[in-house]
């Protein structure tokens, strides 16, 4: 799967005719919606963002966004900033939380809304999840010094900050010891699927992700099927028996296509259809993007329902 941040990585002029068309795209959901700014998939700096969680949650109010869900990799470490600060803008805030995870062909997102931190037993799971992300970058870090390139684990680690060590960190890194010429030079030649320094994902499958958010009283949302490197149908139908709450359907990256695809899957089966920008701060061109996912009148409220009968049912 190209991920994310490698796609956020590619030449400017890319990103800016991605966008346009995405934008574009986009139209059409922007007339059927009932007028409420959302934003439900994002990250900050807890995770592989740029903007703090009171940063973001100023922007959120700057575009008027009403409801609010951070949605960090692997982490609920924003939440209580971002809570307090959206009191104070009367933003509705959902707790959310993207988790990764590993099917046979790749990663697999699941966002979970509505997730409980106070469950103690799903922060420690979620704790082991960052220490399993670390031993990833480790395992990055020993891969490059096998090829001859000997990059610091602490450096990385350095660079990282209150962040989970990720992919970003030893690009970054790489660029800094003069290893590579570009940020996405390290992730063409090294980091990425395929190439001599990959790592995948240890931890998760899908549908132990799913458990996990279940266990937090989240429910649990697949995100951005169109971007799984595999059969993204059978990828959703395979967790349906799991509990699966929802599908993001409305993302930029997805085609009108897409979008209307799995509207349709969401509908057939009983799930809800989430959407968001997955914004991750002032990166190039993709720094106007959030609040700009607009979903159809009456989401927010199927969301919302679902998230009740969600935690009724795990506190019966
Ligand atoms: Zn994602
Ligand atoms: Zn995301």
């Amino acid at each position: 799967m190209k991920a994310l941040n490698e796609l956020r990585l590619g030449s400017a002029s890319n990103h800016a005719d991605t966008w346009r068309s995405i934008i574009e795209a986009h139209t059409l959901d922007q007339r059927n919606t009932s007028g409420l700014i959302t934003e439900l998939h994002c990250h900050t700096r807890a995770s592989d963002g740029t903007l703090t969680p009171s940063e973001l949650v100023e922007l959120a109010a700057n575009r008027n966004i009403r409801v609010l869900s951070i949605t960090d990799h692997d982490t609920v470490a924003a939440h209580d900033e971002a809570s307090e600060a959206c009191q104070r803008y009367r933003i509705q805030f959902i707790r959310g939380i993207e988790v990764s995870s590993l099917a046979d062909q790749g990663e697999v997102h699941v966002l979970g809304y509505g997730v409980k931190p106070t469950d103690s037993r799903t922060i420690e799971r979620i704790l082991a999840l960052r220490d399993a992300r670390d031993g990833r970058a480790k395992a990055m870090v020993a891969k490059l010094h096998a090829l001859g390139i000997p990059v610091s684990y602490d450096r990385i680690k350095t660079l990282a900050g209150d962040a989970m060590v990720g992919r970003p960190h030893v690009a970054k890194a790489l660029l800094e010891g003069g290893w590579v010429a570009a940020r996405q030079e390290a992730f063409d030649h090294y980091l990425a699927e395929g190439k001599p320094a990959f790592v995948p994902h240890q931890g998760l499958t899908p549908a132990e992700a799913i458990e996990l958010i279940h266990t937090a009283h989240g429910i649990a949302v697949v995100a951005h099927p169109a971007l799984f490197a595999g059969d993204p149908d059978r990828l959703l139908a395979s967790l349906l028996p799991h509990g699966l709450d929802g599908v993001e359907v409305y993302y930029p990256m997805h085609t009108s296509e897409q979008v209307a695809h799995y509207a349709a899957f969401a509908k057939t089966h009983g799930l809800i259809a989430t959407g968001g920008s997955d914004f991750h701060g002032f990166v190039g061109d993709l720094e106007t993007t959030l609040g700009s996912i607009h979903l159809p009148g009456g989401s927010i409220e199927a969301i919302e329902v679902r998230i009740e009968q969600a935690q009724s049912a795990t506190s019966a």
